[in-house]
């Protein structure tokens, strides 16, 4: 088993920063700037692997788009049946190159445990504060796995509390944070079928997207993974084909090939019809 320390310093060299001010976080594991950086588009998921598998081509999509992107995983999914919480750090080090990831942080939350109460939601609203980001994309509010939900939920509240000014947090160097509200967020669809709100097309992207998937080689199913493992509910060939035709079916319903679904609670407003995908469906 590799170190956690080793591991990152391994991804220092990939990092888009070049390693300059970088440190390890909180849960040891991945790559998080020391000053506050703003981003655009924060994904924040509680299983490492959460983001490739719901929302990464928007993700990518975004990067082209030429916006600051980052994940913020909530837990080092260490209740999972296969790998190693280091193993699977190495994996999110692995797919946030891949997906061009300007930040990647662990708060070492605990997986199957943690709790949408004030002290998880205080966690979070200070990620929310740091990286400021427009718009957030976060677990479904109710999925096959207990976790995806109950983290949907602490997602949505600690996004709104963040917004208020009397919620008093303090950044790493204990200085105190300005308040912030991402303007959006949007939940990705994962494993439950929900009927989606928005599809966003992410045809062009699509390789990259199952490229950062198969970096957890734990998880999913690989032919490179030779270790002597139990099959899981997600460790089978079928899982990824049925991953991949849920896409389709995404992209079938603005006539692309392959697209991701997203719900949200508050109404989008448009300025702009252009930016509608309008294919004859
Ligand atoms: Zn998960």
């Amino acid at each position: 088993m590799r170190p956690a320390k080793v591991l990152h310093k391994a991804e220092i060299a990939k990092c888009p920063k070049g390693g300059e001010g970088w440190q390890l976080c909180a849960g040891g594991c991945t790559f998080a700037p020391m000053k506050a950086v703003k981003l655009d588009i924060l994904a924040i998921a509680v299983h490492p692997d959460d983001v490739e598998l719901g929302c990464s081509g928007t993700l990518l999509m975004e990067k082209q788009n030429g916006k600051r992107t980052g994940v913020v995983d909530l837990t080092r999914g260490e209740l999972g049946t296969r790998g190693t919480p280091e193993l699977r750090a190495e994996e999110a080090a692995r797919a946030a190159a891949i997906l061009g990831l300007d930040v990647r942080e662990n708060l070492g939350m605990a997986d199957g445990f943690f709790r949408n109460d004030e002290a998880h939601q205080r966690r979070l609203i200070r990620a929310i504060r740091k990286y400021r980001p427009e718009i957030v994309l976060g677990n479904a509010l109710d999925d096959r796995h207990p976790d995806h939900g109950r983290a949907g939920h602490l997602i949505t509240e600690s996004c709104f509390l963040s917004g208020l000014r009397k919620v008093a947090t303090e950044d790493e160097e204990g200085r105190p944070q300005e308040h912030w509200r991402p303007k959006y967020v949007f939940h990705f669809i994962q494993d439950r079928y929900a009927h989606p709100t928005f599809v966003y097309d992410i045809t062009p992207v699509f390789e990259a997207k199952l490229q950062s998937i198969r970096a957890y080689s734990s998880q999913f199913f690989s032919t490179e993974y030779s270790e002597n493992e139990p099959q899981t509910y997600i460790s089978t060939p079928e899982f990824l084909n049925a991953i991949i035709g849920r896409h389709q079916m995404f992209g079938k319903m603005i006539g692309v090939p392959y697209a991701e679904g997203f719900i949200t609670e508050k109404v989008i407003g448009v300025r702009d019809f252009d930016a509608f995908v309008q294919m004859d469906t």
